[in-house]
This record gives C-alpha cells, structure tokens and sequence, in this order.
C-alpha cells in the first residue's frame, strides 16, 4: 500500500556517466512494489519530491533498486549520498502490472 516511508541506503554503485544505481531497504515497500511504480522522494531545501521509477525488487531481502541519471539538484544529491543514510520516500506509487500479465499478451 502506498504511504510515507524511511529506506536506508544499502548499496550505492555508478554504473555509467553520470548514471548511478541505488539499492534501498524497507521490507513493506519492498513487499508492495509491482514493475511500472515509482517512489516520491523528498531532496533536502527542495519542495518537491523527485519521482524515480523501481528497477528492481528483491522482495525476500526487502530491497528496493533504483537507478538515475544525474540531470539536477535532486537526482546530483541523490547520487551523492553515503549508504546508510535514510531516504523519506512515498511509494510504491502509480499502477503496477504483473509481469504474467505481459507475457500472454506477448506470446
Ligand atoms: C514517473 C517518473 C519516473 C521517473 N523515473 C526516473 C528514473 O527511474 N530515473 C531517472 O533518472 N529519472 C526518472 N525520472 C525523471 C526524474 O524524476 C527527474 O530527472 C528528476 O525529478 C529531476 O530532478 P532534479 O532535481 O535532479 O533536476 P531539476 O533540478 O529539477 O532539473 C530538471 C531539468 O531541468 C533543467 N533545469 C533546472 N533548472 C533549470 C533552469 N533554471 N533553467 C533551465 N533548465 C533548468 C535541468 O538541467 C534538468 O534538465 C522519472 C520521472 C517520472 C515522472
């Protein structure tokens, strides 16, 4: 169920230019998170929440990954953080699917 959640970064990882990978944990997000959802996430002085689609989910380990691409305040701090601090993110948000439900379209 979407609401307002603390993740704590677990592993961080820049895996191109400007491109980086977070790993984030919190059990209940994990556990509600469907492909196609995102997380709002609240940057230090800025108002807005920064929205960042899920890449991931390890579901048994409670872990969330995200990956951004660094255009501007939000995502260059996000990409700047040390594991172990805490994120306040609202989420899973927006409309899931089920990937079963892709595959028979698919085929
Ligand atoms: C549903 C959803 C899912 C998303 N998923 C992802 C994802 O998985 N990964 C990802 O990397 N991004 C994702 N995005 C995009 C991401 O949310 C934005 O890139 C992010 O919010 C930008 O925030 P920022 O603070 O880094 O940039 P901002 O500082 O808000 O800047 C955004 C853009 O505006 C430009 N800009 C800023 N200020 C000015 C100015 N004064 N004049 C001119 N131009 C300016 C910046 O150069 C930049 O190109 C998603 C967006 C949505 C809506």
């Amino acid at each position: 169920m979407t609401d307002i959640f603390d993740m704590i970064v677990k592993r961080k990882k820049r895996i191109a230019l400007h491109t980086t990978e977070l790993t984030l944990e919190n059990a209940k997000v994990a556990n509600g998170a469907q492909p196609g959802q995102f997380l709002h996430i609240s940057i230090p002085y800025q108002t807005l929440r920064r929205p960042i689609s899920i890449a991931n989910v390890e579901k048994k380990k409670g872990l969330v990954t995200i990956i951004l691409k660094e255009v501007g305040v939000g995502t260059e701090w996000l990409a700047s953080v040390q594991t172990g601090t805490l994120l306040n993110v609202i989420g899973p948000c927006g409309t899931g699917f089920s990937i079963p439900m892709i595959a028979n379209k698919l085929y």
